[in-house]
């Protein structure tokens, strides 16, 4: 059974009394906006997605609710940021961060304005809401906050017992935010009095400036945030959420998850989420804390794809296995054959785990359609691309053996942009080719790969030749000269590409403009 669907089933089971009550179940996720989100993060997103799309297919009333996280505090200046600017910010709530460009309320927006854009192209909208705005600000933490102070001792134990972490006697559970130099992280908050903490700013974590102020505070509406562990578990209270996934680093046991289940249990009396937990998304092999560079955010990932592969590529595998792309690598063509050999089992009218996510790949629009548009392979449109005269269109319908259908035409063009993107951004050499015209290296062939060139160019000078015809006439030149194959087609892809591979060689010889063919193979046998 495919993985969503094993899911919406095990959700529908354990969370039969919340559907047959008529609630709707709230499906829950969120990130923390302190720089340019990873690919990572979307792999959540599309789980928690899928998750509800699924469940409104199965006819399961279901709300999908993305928070922003702006509350958090501004704890590292990412590389791509100037760091004297940024410098005096660090240890602030995300919202009181400056934005790094015009346009932009703060710091946290103008993130999430790129995250959002990879969701609306993923094809999924939840229902955005904002950490400080929405929930702290608004008065909705507030008794979650007051338990939390009450119960300090409780919180205290539960982090102890859980996951083995000593908090002082004086320790509160939450944040303030120093009223004198807005900072967050460089706060501690002690003796609750029932409606104010007293708080000194005196902290200096990860390089960050305290600014010495003392002062007493009410902890309300947003003056304060809950210590994160409490603060995930008061989040499913406050909204009373369903489901909730996380990756496996937050899910060990002892871990931050753990925690937050025995806090939404044993200090707010809840039952926690159904939990989704789920593996990692590498790019290049290295986890999301080690792969900052070019090509590893949600917005290079998705410039990369068009959305019905973004969607495979984040939707393909089984929560518990790992994903792995690396833009500079093969891994980009191998995406693309993914992708078509589940359109050729559409094709082939197949009805399995394939063809459920072939179809859970398309815009939710289009899922219905049972048909899958032919498409040129992406290694073969990649190289066809780099040959300034070949013809698109005319080599498509070569391949295919038959007419492209106006969604096939419209997939190739759609098709060809991405793999000249690619090829301009992050392909490996191995995929980029230059028809030669300068001179051959002298010496550079042996007898036999010369003498095989010049009866080739004989061969083509009798006629017009199909790629069949000279396929099969470089196999009767191997015994013919003789020469074994690896010589024989290096000899073609040096003097045509300048290099040592390439594509299959009769169909590539047949693509060349018949005269200039003929005259390098002369050229190069001499
Ligand atoms: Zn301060």
């Amino acid at each position: 059974m495919f993985w969503a669907d094993r899911i919406a089933k095990e959700i529908q089971e354990k969370r039969a009394d919340t559907i047959q009550s008529g609630k709707k179940l709230l499906i829950r996720d969120e990130k923390t906006l302190s720089g340019r989100v990873h690919i990572g993060s979307m792999r959540g997103f599309a789980i928690h997605g899928l998750t509800a799309e699924v469940l409104s297919e199965y006819g399961i009333q279901n709300e999908f609710r993305w928070e922003h996280n702006d509350f958090d505090p501004f704890d590292t200046i990412p590389g791509y940021l100037d760091e004297t600017t940024f410098k005096e910010h660090l240890g602030k709530p995300l919202y009181l961060v400056p934005s790094p460009e015009p346009g932009f309320k703060n710091y946290a927006e103008y993130f999430a304005a790129e995250f959002v854009a990879v969701h609306k192209k993923f094809g999924i909208t939840p229902e955005y809401y904002w950490a400080y705005a929405d929930l702290y600000a608004a008065g909705k933490m507030d008794d979650c906050i007051r338990i939390a102070l009450t119960r300090a001792d409780d919180v205290r134990r539960i982090l102890k017992e859980v996951s083995g972490s000593v908090k002082d006697e004086a320790w509160l559970p939450i944040s303030v935010v120093c009223e004198n130099c807005k900072k967050i992280m460089t706060t501690r908050a002690y003796d609750f009095d029932g409606e104010t903490v007293g708080y000194t700013c005196d902290k200096g974590p990860d390089g960050t400036v305290p600014c010495g102020h003392e002062g007493r505070i009410a902890p309300w509406k947003g003056a304060a945030k809950l210590f994160w562990k409490v603060d995930w578990a008061a989040k499913w209270v406050v909204q009373g959420v369903d489901v909730e996934g996380a990756g496996k680093d937050h899910s060990t046991k002892g871990g931050s998850r753990d925690v937050a289940k025995h806090i939404a249990k044993e200090l707010y009396g809840i039952e926690p989420p159904f939990d989704i937990p789920y593996e990692f998304f590498l790019v290049g092999g290295k986890k999301m804390s080690s792969s900052k560079g070019k090509g590893s955010s949600a917005k290079d990932m998705s410039d990369l794809f068009p959305a019905e592969l973004l969607r495979l590529i984040l939707l393909g595998k089984d929560i518990n296995q790992q994903i792995d792309v690396d833009p500079a690598g093969d891994s980009v063509p191998r995406m693309y054959d993914w992708y078509d050999d589940l359109a050729q089992k559409v094709r082939d009218g197949v009805a399995d785990d394939f063809t459920r996510l072939y179809a859970l790949c398309q815009m939710p629009e289009n899922q219905a359609e049972e048909s899958a548009p032919w498409q040129m392979r992406f290694s073969l449109l990649a190289f066809i691309v780099q040959m300034p005269h070949l013809n698109l269109a005319k080599e498509a319908e070569d391949v295919k053996g038959s007419a492209l259908t106006d969604d096939e035409k419209a997939a190739l063009i759609e098709r060809a942009e991405y793999a000249r993107f690619w090829l301009s951004t992050y392909a490996p050499d191995q995929f980029k080719y230059e028809l030669q015209d300068g001179e051959i290296e002298a010496n550079s062939l042996t007898a036999e790969q010369k003498q095989a060139l010049a009866l080739l160019a004989q061969y083509l000078e009798a006629g017009e030749r199909t790629g069949e015809e000279l396929h099969a006439r470089l196999h009767e030149l191997k015994t013919e000269v003789p020469i074994d194959a690896k010589e024989l087609f290096g000899a073609l892809y040096k003097v045509f590409l300048n290099r040592t591979s390439g594509p299959k060689a009769g169909w590539f010889l047949s693509s060349l403009p018949r005269e200039y063919a003929i005259e390098r193979l002369k050229q190069a046998s001499i």
